[in-house]
């Protein structure tokens, strides 16, 4: 097969997606058969024999989002609100990976172990042979019940499952089982997340900060409440008393969402700030939840702009182990290129961004192939980038 070559020039600012550097120098990146390749200034760089070029004409390159909680089911639909086509609109907000956190929203879904085993593994499956409008969805996330074994766990990992769901919206609530299933599911290589806070829906339960410290998942699910948040001193004990990653969510409670990003800056562990969305939810879809929630911890809590970007990016591919989420040569070329909405306060788009305003997306490219040009769910953004070859 012939070799794939992306060229994008003319770039005004790239964004990292890493804490320590969140901007980087540079007008172009070239992607080679999915992965980028070069980073800089495109005088200095091979540009020739190039399959495709986008001129991006002064606007901002930052990696593809990554939504770290959905609650996906089948292909691009979702009964949760009878909806269709919900990740192709999240990906016109900018989000190029999800995760899920359980495919709780099955009509029917099985709650024996068997049946719980064997959805799981097809819903691995059935996302990793289909991805809708190119959009990572990295699924097949089991909600563990009482009386799963070690074995389960092995039988999963060994099947490709790699995700727990939500560990507390099945039977499992008390601290010591859910400690001892993560265990089993960390021996073998399956990352864990908890359902923090009240019940979200009926059938889910209240899980406090005891239970989510005793679990010990990979993940705090949603620190901020799915809606429902844990009262504020058990949001700052959890920060302080682990290092999990902190997640805080769209569908949950916006001042929750905020102590616990402040509680992490001020503890120096804001690499542990991770982003999602919790939708399909009973709040719906947010096709540009990610973008809202960085320009809200950005504006109401006062941080650069380019730091709330890696909360939804370099962070989440730190800890979810994923090959995106930074601009470095090797990974994987997924990204957007935003700029200022149309009549935006502020001179630059993180100005304005700073101030509580959403970019436009003119652009999403996933494995190095644009997928989506302007955004038909942001406002429109002031310029636009534009494929020339
Ligand atoms: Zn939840």
């Amino acid at each position: 097969m012939s070799v794939q070559k992306l060229v994008i020039k003319n770039i005004g600012q790239i964004l990292s997606g890493k804490l320590e550097e969140p901007l980087i120098d540079g007008d172009c990146v070239i992607a080679i058969d999915g992965r980028i390749a070069a980073i800089g200034r495109y005088a200095d760089l091979d540009t020739d024999q190039a399959t495709q070029i986008v001129d991006a004409h002064g606007v901002t390159l930052a990696p593809g989002l990554i939504d770290s909680h959905v609650h996906p089911v089948i292909g691009d639909y979702t009964p949760r609100q009878q909806q269709l086509n919900w990740i192709d609109s999240c990906l016109h907000g900018g989000v190029t990976t999800m995760i899920s956190a359980g495919e709780v929203h099955a009509p029917g879904r099985p709650k024996d172990i068997v049946g719980l085993k064997a959805m799981a593994i097809a819903s691995q499956r059935w996302y990793e042979n289909f991805r809708p409008s190119g959009v990572k969805m990295l699924a097949g996330a089991p909600v563990i019940e009482e009386g799963m074994v070690e074995s389960d766990f092995k039988e999963l990992a060994d099947a490709g499952v790699k995700l727990l769901g939500e560990v507390g919206l099945g039977s499992v609530k008390a601290g010591e089982t859910a400690a001892q299933m993560v265990k089993w599911a960390r021996k073998y290589g399956i990352q864990s997340t908890i359902h923090t806070g009240g019940p979200s829906i009926p059938g889910s339960g209240l899980i406090d900060k005891d239970v989510v410290l005793e679990a010990d998942a990979d993940i705090i699910g949603h620190i901020n409440g799915g809606h429902t948040a844990l009262p504020d001193d058990q949001i700052t004990c959890l920060c302080e008393s682990c290092t999990r990653g902190i997640e805080i969510v769209h569908n949950g409670n916006e001042r929750a969402g905020l102590l616990a990003m402040r509680t992490a800056f001020e503890i120096g562990q804001a690499e542990r700030i991770i982003l999602g969305t919790d939708a399909p939810a009973g709040s719906g879809v947010q096709p540009l939840g990610i973008l809202r929630m960085i320009a809200m911890l950005s504006s109401l809590g006062d941080i650069p702009p380019e730091i709330a970007f890696c909360f939804a990016t370099g962070n989440t591919a730190r800890m979810r182990e994923l090959d995106s989420g930074i601009i470095e040569i090797g990974k994987s070329a997924d990204y957007i290129l935003i700029d200022s909405a149309q009549h935006a306060p502020g001179k630059t788009m993180l100005e304005s961004i700073h101030q509580g305003n959403l970019p436009g997306v003119g652009m999403t490219i996933i494995d190095g192939i644009v997928r989506t040009q302007r955004s038909r769910n942001t406002p429109p953004a002031e310029r636009l980038p534009e494929v020339v070859l």
